[in-house]
């Protein structure tokens, strides 16, 4: 496959619009790494066609920075995407990029002014800017970042919130030396004693590690720990160490699976970075980048007759490259209802009723099936409008999973995400032999079950707020093909949580 090299912004549109298929983006700056390879390796599996751009963006360096001595090595940077049989390397100039006139830049708000938006002002702004040109003219479904640039991450995501962008982001774990620095293009300008010196960064994060895995939780004791091995080494100096909310960057007081510990220092005029997010003793990359969204473990799998279709369903949503596995630190919980039929669901012919709540919560533990015990608002306005009293009653009659088991924390799912996961409620309901009733709650599970299980065309579905405007709910029977075009009756109501109005309860249409 030959690898195509694009350096201008039509010709990069004109591709993107001649490529009706899954398109991932890996933007970099070149001279290019194990680190950055990583995020193309991890691309290729989730995406039919992948872009690498590599633009050593200007505006993202402050005037004192090291613009100029940037690394750069085009040549080898090609030759290894080629072998990697990337699709496209897109390699613009700056003034492609920013043509005679550019004056609109992006404002990413309070992160700037805090650990590397304070010590390079304007940086983020650059970044931000950057990133959503190259979304406007790559147009990928998955962009792939690394965790190693952690702030960066978070700028991106809101970024991608704030605009309603439509792509995914991706987190990748940070690809390491074998003695533990983190690989980074400025990693070349040590010289011999400060590359043995730059170790302090990875090794103060071990040992903070260590430390928390032997129980230690107060976050200052972990920071001055790290602080008191850097005042060993004259030659490097701390910038900033900080334990922090992985979601804000505010400064936690104690530490728990998820936080994620930053660091910054400066050998001569070489600036490192590193990050460690906390998790569980001997945990892999991939899991703790889900930390700091999933701090519950999953639940205990029943010993009980083994369901190798459930098993099969269950693997191949966390397996889903278009979904639940995506190894991002914007992935929700999976606690959807696959993880739980083995253990709740010992006859899946029972089950009459299945019920399609929006997305799976950002606290786990807040899901019935993790607690049962739970009457949060979610499970009291549920319980109502089914006509039961606690989780004992639900579960003997009535299955609940999720439309959406991404991107959740964003106020509105968008589309793509419901058709992601589409196939996984397809799946799920298939599960379920005797199913009569289906009870979808709120717009975003409406649509979904419209647009992707019914397959109607959006034309043809009326406004949520219009369909259950007078009674407050509404039913249809519909077939489903699955089930020999036999019909099943189905609910819409408001979602307890997520809707204002409350729907009357179903209790006397569910018997
Ligand atoms: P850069 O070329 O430095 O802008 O990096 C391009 C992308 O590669 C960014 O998303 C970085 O976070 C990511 N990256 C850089 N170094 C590493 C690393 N050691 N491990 C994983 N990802 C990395």
């Amino acid at each position: 496959m030959k690898t195509r090299w694009i350096t201008t912004v039509a010709e990069m549109k004109a591709f993107r619009a001649e490529t009706p298929k899954s398109l991932a983006l890996v933007p970099t700056m070149g001279a290019l790494h194990e680190g950055h390879l990583s995020l193309v390796r991890q691309a290729k599996t989730q995406c039919d066609v992948t872009v690498v751009s590599v633009f050593v963006n200007p505006t993202q360096f402050g005037p004192t920075e090291d613009l100029a001595r940037y690394p750069r090595s085009p040549e080898k940077d090609l030759e290894l995407l080629r072998s990697l049989e990337v699709d496209v390397v897109f390699a613009p100039s700056s003034t492609e990029i920013y043509p005679a006139g550019f004056a609109t830049f992006l404002d990413p708000g309070h992160i700037t002014t805090v650990f590397e938006g304070a010590i390079r002002p304007g940086h983020f702004r650059g970044v931000a800017t950057v990133v959503l040109k190259l979304f406007n003219i790559v147009r990928p479904d998955i962009a792939f970042f690394g965790q190693k640039d952690f702030q960066q991450v978070v700028v991106i995501r809101r970024l991608v919130e704030d605009f309603n962008l439509p792509v995914r982001i991706v987190v990748c774990p940070i690809v390491r030396e074998a003695d533990g620095l983190a690989k980074s293009s400025r990693n070349v300008y040590l010289n011999a004693e400060d590359r043995k010196a730059a170790l302090l960064l990875s090794h103060s994060l071990e040992r903070a590690e260590e430390m928390a895995q032997a129980g230690e939780g107060d976050a200052q004791k972990l920071l001055e720990e790290i602080r008191k091995t850097f005042d060993a080494e004259p030659r490097v100096q701390l910038d900033y160490a900080a334990i922090v909310n992985p979601a804000t960057l505010e400064p936690v007081a104690q530490v728990i699976p998820g936080s994620v510990a930053l660091l910054a220092a400066r050998l001569g005029t070489v600036r490192l970075i590193d990050n460690l997010i906390f998790g569980p003793s001997g945990s892999p990359p991939q899991l703790r980048l889900q930390l700091p969204l999933t701090t519950q473990p999953a639940d205990k799998e029943s010993s009980a007759t083994p369901r190798p279709e459930i098993e099969s369903l269950r693997l191949s949503i966390e397996n889903c490259r278009d979904c639940a596995a995506v190894s991002s630190i914007s992935l929700p919980p999976r606690e959807f209802l696959a993880k739980y039929l083995k253990r709740d669901y010992p006859d899946l012919h029972s089950t009459r009723v299945l019920v399609i709540g929006r997305c799976a919560p950002i606290n786990p533990a807040g899901l019935p099936y993790c607690r049962p015990q739970a009457l949060n608002r979610f499970a009291t306005g549920l319980y109502d409008l089914l006509g039961v009293r606690n989780f004992g009653e639900f579960k003997p009659r009535f299955a609940l999973t999720d439309a959406a088991r991404c991107h959740a924390t964003v106020n509105r799912v968008d589309g793509r995400t419901l058709e992601y996961c589409a196939k996984h409620l397809r799946q799920e309901l298939k599960l379920f032999p005797n199913l009569q009733s289906i009870v979808i709650l709120g717009e975003d599970a409406y649509l979904q079950f419209q647009k992707h299980i019914l397959s109607r065309q959006l034309a043809n579905i009326k406004p949520f707020k219009q369909l259950l405007k007078s009674e407050g709910w509404a039913q249809e029977t519909a077939p489903l093909p699955w089930y020999g075009q036999r019909d099943v009756r189905i609910f819409y109501c408001y979602h307890p949580t997520f809707d204002n109005n409350k729907s009357p309860s179903l209790a006397p249409y569910l018997e």
